[in-house]
């Protein structure tokens, strides 16, 4: 399925999930806020698992270690602090507490593109 911009500003057909970083199309996925995200005990799971060998050298050990640090804090406030929203991919949706529905893309593509 392709779908036409009736305007003239190039448009980019695919963007990267923020979690897995696998193409995903500009229509499909889901968008959530950076809130929703860190919000996501499932979230942080993956995260350490994504970066355990940053966490393991910084004397993290484990997942349970990295919710006793607050290092965890750290990181939270980092990925809240960025304003913009996260695309997730149909697989990685599965880590957040959020109602798919809501967070389905097209929601969102109806607006103005920025
Ligand atoms: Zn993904």
């Amino acid at each position: 399925m392709s779908i036409e911009s009736s305007d003239d500003k190039p448009v980019r057909d695919q963007v990267a999930c923020d979690v897995c970083g696998s193409m995903i199309g500009r229509l499909q996925g889901y968008q959530l806020t950076t809130l929703q995200v860190v919000r996501s005990p499932r979230f942080w799971r993956d995260y350490y698992e994504r970066h355990k060998g940053e966490f393991v050298a910084m004397g993290i050990a484990s997942y349970d270690d990295l919710r006793r640090s607050p290092k965890q804090a750290e990181v939270a406030q980092t990925i809240a602090g960025d304003e913009t929203p996260w695309r997730v991919c149909e697989q990685c949706i599965e880590l957040f507490d959020v109602d798919r529905e809501r967070a389905e893309i097209q929601f969102f593509v109806k607006g103005p593109q920025c």
